[in-house]
């Protein structure tokens, strides 16, 4: 008797397990398969906030140029997709106000955009070339954080609380799994589209593609959906910051991000 009301209680625990699996894997895949209906461009920097900096210009610089072509490419092709951007001005945002745009708009894809830059120290810094292209890291070890903090330095006091947050949260492990599994489904998707951006800057703009990698960027890490942080090269090697710099680099650059999206968003529809 007890044996059978045990079976009966496995049973139902095992038939509760099911629904609660059946349910996530419908929503998680209802939201992945769903179409593109809200596209977020961030243009990285701004305003007091620099970003990496090469011998004739500045990163917020190329982002935006970059950023505003993509979206003219995005709104010609697509017109009933709906583009939003972080900044269409050279003004610093907030890194979690970059998050909640996300958010608010109910972005389908955030895409970030951003120029890279060897360390000074690095005595062959004007030859490393090259693009690559992040997904956020799940697991965040140090390396991770120290790579996103590269990118995400925060210089507002609403930024540095953010960041305090974010190191805080690094050692709580709970509800890992159930963040994981929300997480990893988005996280498929994202690694598609950056593979897709990082061959097509390849095939379109000749440049050399850096693969595509894992961090901690506190701005992917709010955003409950498909996103990336794109390097589109490196000022400190002179060659690319005179690409960077010049229309028809940025003209390419924006070309190889968008025909990447496009073959992503024509998937989904
Ligand atoms: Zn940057």
């Amino acid at each position: 008797m007890f044996k059978i009301i045990l079976k009966n209680k496995n049973k139902i625990r095992f038939l509760g397990c099911l629904g609660i699996i059946s349910f996530l894997v419908f929503f998680c895949g209802f939201s992945v398969f769903a179409q593109v209906k809200n596209i977020v461009i961030d243009a990285g920097h701004g305003g007091i906030d620099p970003g990496n900096l090469g011998k004739k210009t500045q990163e917020k610089h190329v982002n935006l140029a970059v950023s505003k072509l993509l979206g003219e490419m995005l709104k010609k092709e697509f017109p009933k997709i709906n583009i939003h951007y972080t900044r269409l001005t050279d003004k610093y945002v907030d890194l979690h106000y970059r998050s909640r745009i996300a958010i608010d708009k109910k972005s389908d894809i955030f895409i970030s955009i951003h120029c890279n830059s060897m360390p000074h120290e690095n005595p062959n810094r004007k030859n490393v070339g090259g693009t690559e292209t992040y997904i956020l890291a799940l697991q965040r070890s140090d390396d991770n954080l120290e790579i996103a903090e590269k990118e995400n330095t925060p210089i507002t006091e609403s930024d540095k609380q953010f960041f305090l947050k974010l190191k805080k949260d690094k050692f709580q492990e709970e509800n890992q799994i159930l963040i994981s599994l929300h997480q990893q489904t988005y996280l498929e998707n994202s690694a598609l589209l950056a593979q897709k951006i990082e061959e097509s800057f390849v095939k379109n703009a000749k440049r050399q593609s850096r693969g595509v990698k894992q961090a901690g960027f506190a701005v992917l890490r709010e955003i409950p959906n498909v996103s990336v942080l794109t390097e589109i090269g490196f000022l400190s090697n002179p060659t690319e910051e005179d690409f960077l710099m010049n229309k028809i680099g940025q003209k390419m650059i924006a070309k190889s991000i968008f025909l990447a999206m496009k073959v992503y968003i024509e998937q989904k529809e």
